[in-house]
């Protein structure tokens, strides 16, 4: 029976991927596993390109970085652009500009505007589309995903449904009306041009507890995951869930550090790890930069604060790599002790532990970016000093860059 209904499942598949021609094989020749120390990190920077670069992403990329050059791994870029829509203008050269500009520049995906290195790409999701149909075809034929056609009239009155009878929202059990057509049923629907997403047939019991360990908050538990979980959208480009997780495999990612929003997916994440036939890397989830507003922690917002943009800093002055001590202060708090024994060593040089992140997020201080600023500049030489400051008037201060151009002895 099992045979059979791999066959048939085989049949469909070239229905739903008429595309794809290679298989994992295949990819898995093109992108063998990395050949690096046991002990190497191999991590990342993923963002989204929104045309912003948020601090955040800055912190995010720092950690990333230090932990794979101090352990000789690898660092490297990718663009998460599968969402068209949101999209901007020249908004991957600012995520590129701003890495660079920050000395994290990447070891492979794009290092600078244009130019894309490493044997792992391309590092742009939106041109990765035919990996990750490999895949899904491959759960689709093991069983482990489906095509499911509903409308959007008829997910939204799903979700109606749900809200109104204050039932847990999502696709799955007696919700999720495509998990258990037959074949004739799909093919009808694939016949008659209708639209289709793959889902995750998930088969995890909410119930259940699943012990889940993080780099950064330790060992916790979650509900398993019963949803089954979009994976390619009727546009065939995936979501983040199916891409991260195929993309962290084949770039061979042995640590995935990122913002707390994403730990509720986790056991998603790992569910999709484990039906991929593959070992899941390390997670680890850090908390948000927050700040004090009216008395209570917020954290950082794109809208109404300022210095939650990258360039804020730039414009006012500061030099990047006190933004960068900075940041660091904030990753591990026992840097302040250590940059006061080595007042002059390079940042570099400080041992950085992921286990001594805060879990519950640090607290911006601009008084405190304001001291290291202060240092930093007092370990300038006086030439240096004037090259930046000049360099800053030149774009901020017009006034100012006049003045200062005009006897460099006397500035
Ligand atoms: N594109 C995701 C984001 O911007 C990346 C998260 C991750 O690092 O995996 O949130």
């Amino acid at each position: 029976v099992c045979c059979i209904l791999y066959m048939d499942y085989k049949k469909l598949t070239q229905k739903l991927f008429p595309d794809v021609k290679m298989t994992q094989v295949d990819l898995e020749k093109k992108y063998p596993r990395r050949n690096l120390p046991k002990d190497a990190f191999v991590t990342r920077v993923a963002p989204s390109p929104t045309g912003f670069m948020h601090m955040g992403a800055i912190f995010s990329a720092l950690v990333s970085e230090r932990l794979a050059h101090q352990t000789g791994g690898v660092f490297f870029l990718r663009i998460e652009d599968t969402d068209k829509k949101r999209e901007v203008v020249g908004a991957i050269d600012v995520i590129v500009n701003s890495l660079k500009n920050y000395g994290l520049t990447p070891d492979e995906g794009e290092v600078e505007i244009g130019k894309e290195i490493g044997a792992y790409g391309p590092y742009k999701q939106s041109l990765r589309g035919d990996i990750y149909a490999i895949y899904a075809k491959k759960l689709v034929e093991e069983g482990k995903a489906y095509p499911a056609f509903d409308t959007e009239e008829e997910l939204e009155k799903m979700s109606n449904e749900q809200r109104e009878t204050k039932i847990r929202p999502g696709y799955r059990g007696s919700w999720a009306v495509w998990r258990d057509k037959s074949e004739e049923e799909i093919l009808e629907a694939l016949n008659s041009g209708k639209k289709f997403v793959i889902r995750l047939k998930a088969t995890g019991d909410f119930e259940k507890k699943m012990k889940c360990s993080d780099m950064i908050r330790g060992e916790r538990e979650f509900s398993e995951n019963d949803i089954d979980t979009v994976l390619l959208k009727t546009d065939g480009m995936p979501t983040y869930h199916f891409a991260h997780v195929v993309d962290d495999y084949l770039m061979g990612t042995t640590d995935v550090l990122r913002a707390d929003e994403w730990l509720a997916s986790l056991t998603l994440h790992l569910e999709l790890w484990e039906k991929l036939g593959w070992t899941a890397p390390r997670y680890g989830h850090f908390a948000p930069i927050q700040k004090i507003d009216e008395g209570s922690r917020r954290k950082l917002s794109k809208r109404k604060d300022p210095e939650a943009n990258i360039v804020f800093f730039e414009e006012a002055g500061y030099p990047q790599v006190a933004v960068i001590e900075y940041l660091l202060n904030l990753a591990n708090s026992s840097f302040e002790d250590w940059r006061k024994a080595h007042p002059t060593t390079d940042y570099k040089e400080f041992p950085f532990y992921i286990g001594r992140m805060n879990v519950s997020g640090a607290l911006f201080d601009i008084n405190k970016l304001n001291d290291i600023s202060k240092n930093v500049i007092g370990r300038m030489n006086v030439q240096e000093v004037y090259e930046k400051a000049l360099a800053w008037a030149e774009k901020n201060d017009k006034h100012l860059y006049d003045r200062l151009s005009k006897n460099p002895k006397y500035s």
